[in-house]
């Protein structure tokens, strides 16, 4: 049985994974090199703790606020774009109160089932991207984000999770070598992270080894249809044919769709990162800035910083402003680590792929049968992968799946 996966970042390289474990014949088309996908330069955090999705009450009115300054980690960038428009007005009816708490406990069991496959694959040849499980902490300066975030382990705690509310002092504890300029934080202890620039090449490498066909600069340019199913994928070299179609396209998955006259509403949103290989201070415990909405992750010996959600169509434009607004965030929760404005060719961007529910989009098309959809992940691309993989094999080979992905049918807006 043939499976084409379009699209090889994480959430398709860890489908054809799966699919190639069980046993498919798998070719993977990438756009560009596997390397420079958004799933490389990301903060590598493993995100049960993140129930909440992006749609959420408040996240508007927050997003007015901060698209006043230029330093701000949220943008939308202003435009009479049809689908930003689109996809805003059903981003604003989401973010509701209703929407979150029926999306919390789907949200953390997937990352519950893909954390711990995660778990199994660290332990296989050939396999070892410095999975650590210390958790995250969530750092605040203000008492209406410790309110906030007081509230959020409370609930997390409700739904099983290991979270606890810990003072400045007991974190200094935690981090002994770096000086705090906090009110507190909240421990996610059943977070986890990773090295994403070593797993994704051993994602290839298992991948081509085992006999799959991982085909870079291949961008699809169509996909032609008939009797309910796609009966050829084209590139600019080659047609290829398959019993699966994987759409896996990132932040290009609702053009990717729109070649088979599906609507699958997604918006890139643009976020940075950079990484000091050998850092002068380091953090032991992953941390997450809420009020700046910065993450810092201690990974592989390095400790690599990012953020800013800029929503818009992708570009190759570097923003400085908002690098400068993540360097100056963090030597304000944490005077003693002063960070210079790195150069332009040390700045890595990726375009998360963000529906307007913040849910994903994972499941067979019931329009054309031979057609899987697996994408929209937002900020849990890299958490959900190995759920997200596993599923989408075991819906490929007619098993009912361990996860319920009722909420994240990719038809939904159909
Ligand atoms: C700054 C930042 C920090 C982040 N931190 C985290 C984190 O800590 N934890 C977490 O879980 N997530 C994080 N994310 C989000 C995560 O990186 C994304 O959700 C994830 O990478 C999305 O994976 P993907 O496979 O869907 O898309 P991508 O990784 O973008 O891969 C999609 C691939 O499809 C290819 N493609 C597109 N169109 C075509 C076509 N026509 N033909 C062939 N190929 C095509 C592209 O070339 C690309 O390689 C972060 C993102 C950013 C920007």
């Amino acid at each position: 049985m043939k499976a084409i996966v379009i699209g090889g970042g994480i959430i398709g390289l860890c489908s054809a994974y799966y699919l190639k474990k069980s046993g498919w014949d798998v070719t993977v088309l990438d756009h560009s090199d596997v390397n420079t996908s958004c799933s490389y330069g990301n903060l590598g955090m493993i995100v049960p703790s993140h129930f909440v999705p992006l749609a959420s009450p408040g996240i508007v009115a927050k997003g007015f606020r901060w698209m006043l300054n230029s330093r701000s980690p949220f943008y939308v960038r202003p435009s009479f774009n049809r689908e930003l428009i689109s996809w805003g007005w059903k981003f604003m009816k989401n973010a509701n109160a209703q929407n979150v708490e029926i999306a919390a406990a789907p949200l953390l069991h997937f990352n519950l089932y893909s954390k711990h496959l995660y778990e199994e694959l660290s332990g296989q040849p050939g396999f070892s991207f410095a999975l650590e499980k210390k958790g995250i902490l969530m750092y605040y300066k203000t008492q209406a984000a410790a309110d906030e975030e007081a509230h959020l382990a409370n609930k997390a705690r409700q739904m099983g999770l290991d979270a606890a509310v810990l003072s400045k002092e007991h974190i200094q504890q935690l981090e002994p070598e770096t000086e705090l300029n906090i009110l507190g934080a909240v421990h996610y202890r059943c977070d986890a992270h990773l090295y994403p620039n070593k797993l994704v090449p051993q994602l290839v490498d298992y991948l081509k080894t085992s006999g799959a066909d991982i085909q870079s600069n291949r961008p699809v340019m169509k996909m032609i249809v008939g009797k309910g199913t796609i009966t050829k994928v084209v590139t600019r070299e080659k047609e290829y044919e398959a019993d699966v179609i994987v759409l896996a396209g990132g932040a290009w998955l609702q053009q990717l769709a729109r070649m088979v006259q599906l609507y699958v509403p997604l918006m890139p949103g643009k976020g940075y990162s950079f990484t000091h290989n050998h850092p002068q201070k380091k953090l032991n415990i992953p941390a997450i800035l809420c009020e700046a909405r910065v993450a810092i992750t201690p990974m592989n010996g390095h400790m690599r910083y990012g953020g800013t959600m800029e929503i818009g169509a992708p570009d190759n434009k570097i923003n400085l402003k908002r690098v400068e607004g993540i360097v100056a965030s963090v030597s304000n929760y944490f005077p003693g680590i002063k960070l210079d404005i790195p150069e332009e060719k040390d700045i890595w961007y990726g375009f998360r792929p963000c529906s307007p529910d913040g849910l994903p989009y994972i499941g067979r098309s019931s329009k054309l049968k031979n057609l899987l959809i697996a994408g929209g992940h937002s900020m849990m691309g890299l958490s959900m992968g190995p759920a997200t993989g596993k599923v989408i094999a075991d819906i490929a080979n007619d098993k009912k799946t361990e996860a319920d992905i009722s909420l994240f049918n990719p038809e939904r807006y159909s």
